[in-house]
């Protein structure tokens, strides 16, 4: 079986991101095979981890997808701070004698350094058009925990156990390893418990997350895309800006935007030479009473180009806006009318600022209110298995997953239970533990015998 059937067979999409099937996106003319190492977020460390105690894996997986692929060569994408995941790294790309085709670059510590494009411009010197992928300019990228899972899939392991960091607000702030499907709830427990009572949860990093109310984390169970779960206090500033709705953010925008476009001078797509504008978007959204009257405004269009980093509202605003959360709106709206960017579109020159406008990730932790838990070792994985877990059918990028099992059928570890469906983009699905199988809703759920 070649490299593409194997990654097809065992479900793997990728790990940081949206959960884009890695078959589909090691396709096509790969001159560069890019390692995220960068881990974007500042304060998850699951990738760090992985590329301390599994580089081995790593490079020796790296390797084989590179040949696999024809890639002319592979580099991991660090920053230079990740001292011993580098040492990690460098030792084994020595002692496999693969010195001449893979190679580390390291990057000083900026956020948003694991940002794909940001990462590939880094690495490669070349930028991504607007609206493009990495392949466009010969580059795939995939990160580490993606990688390790590949690895797996090589020895045609099926992809049914996630890492992901659990920290903030919690006793043991610690990397778990868990079967898909089990709860968040379980994941805190795991952590040590939480500090506070009155809380919040962000699935993911604090710049980029999905916020949680305390509320619905009953609903929520570690999918193969949950890079982290970080935990804060109900009072803070992520939770207190995402409690604001769009429209009133409009009326402050009306009010209060000063036209200073500095969300704009910090933008990573716009120093990188994209048409992204965020405080022209600002102004007309603000001054609008109809959005949709607005969506063909090519300034608006341009909201399609935002990676939604967060560096405008968290980092570059002085009065406290939220273009990002206008960009998402509007981003939706654009989709929903249709409206697409022609990629490569208005691609202009990257700025000169750029190395000059790159936020130090301590100081995005600053703004964003959480660098009391910035600094912390993790010095042991934890690993444990539920009693019971909630497999999401849609946990990727494309056409959800369709059951293959019959209610109260048992269904032992690593057993396919969900398909991808035929001729569509997606990926299949396995029992991440021996059990009772029962089909609810959109999930899959496992109960132990
Ligand atoms: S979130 Fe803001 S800074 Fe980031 S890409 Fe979008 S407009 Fe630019
Ligand atoms: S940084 Fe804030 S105030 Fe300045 S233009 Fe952008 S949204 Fe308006």
């Amino acid at each position: 079986m070649i490299l593409k059937d194997k990654l097809f067979a065992a479900g793997v999409v990728g790990c940081g991101g949206a959960g884009f099937p890695t078959h589909v996106k090691l396709s096509g003319e790969i001159e560069h095979l890019i390692i995220n190492g960068a881990e974007c977020e500042p304060l998850l460390r699951t990738d760090r981890y992985i590329m301390t105690n599994f580089a081995s894996e790593l490079v020796r997986t790296a390797e084989a997808v590179r040949q696999e692929i024809s890639a002319d060569k592979c580099t991991f994408g660090l920053k230079s701070g990740y001292k011993k995941e580098i040492a990690a790294l460098k030792e084994q790309i020595s002692e496999n004698g693969l010195a001449d085709r893979i190679f580390i670059h390291t990057m000083d510590s900026f956020y948003p350094a694991g940002d794909e494009q940001t990462l590939v411009r880094e690495v490669t010197g070349k930028t991504v058009p607007p609206a493009g992928i990495p392949l466009d300019v010969g580059c795939a990228v995939t990160n580490a925990a993606t990688l390790l899972c590949i690895s797996d899939a090589l020895k045609d392991i099926p992809f049914t156990d996630k890492f992901l960091t659990v920290t903030g607000e919690v006793n043991h702030p610690t990397v778990l390893k868990v079967p898909i499907g089990t709860s968040f709830y379980d994941c805190l427990s795991l952590a040590g418990g939480v500090k506070c009572d009155d809380y919040i949860c962000v699935s993911g990093g604090p710049m980029m997350g999905r916020i949680i109310e305390k509320a619905d984390l009953d609903k929520e169970f570690v999918t193969k895309t949950t890079s982290g779960i970080l935990v804060l206090r109900n009072d803070g500033y992520i939770a207190n800006h995402n409690r604001i709705s769009v429209k009133h953010m409009l009326n402050r925008a009306h009010s209060a935007c000063i036209q200073c476009s500095y969300c704009t001078q910090m933008c990573p797509r716009h120093l990188m030479g994209h048409p992204l504008e965020p405080h022209k978007i600002m102004r007309k959204t603000a001054l609008c009473a109809d959005i949709n009257g607005l969506l063909s405004d090519p300034d608006i269009k341009n909201a399609l180009l935002c990676c939604e980093c967060g560096i405008c509202e968290t980092y570059a605003c002085p009065m406290d806006l939220q273009p990002r959360k206008i960009n998402s709106m509007l981003k939706k709206a654009l989709g929903e009318a249709g409206i697409r960017y022609p990629k490569g579109e208005g691609m202009g020159d990257e700025s000169p600022s750029r190395e000059l406008r790159k936020v130090p990730s301590k100081k995005a932790a600053v703004r964003a209110g959480v660098v009391d838990y910035y600094d912390y070792e993790i010095t042991e994985l934890i690993c444990a298995e539920p009693s019971e877990v909630y497999e999401n059918l849609r946990q990727h990028i494309g056409a959800q997953s369709e059951p293959l099992i019959r209610d109260g059928e048992r269904v032992t570890k690593g057993q396919l239970i969900a398909k991808c469906p035929d001729g569509k983009l997606g990926a299949n699905l396995h029992a991440s533990i021996d059990g009772v199988a029962s089909v609810h809703g959109c999930a899959i759920r496992i109960v132990k015998a």
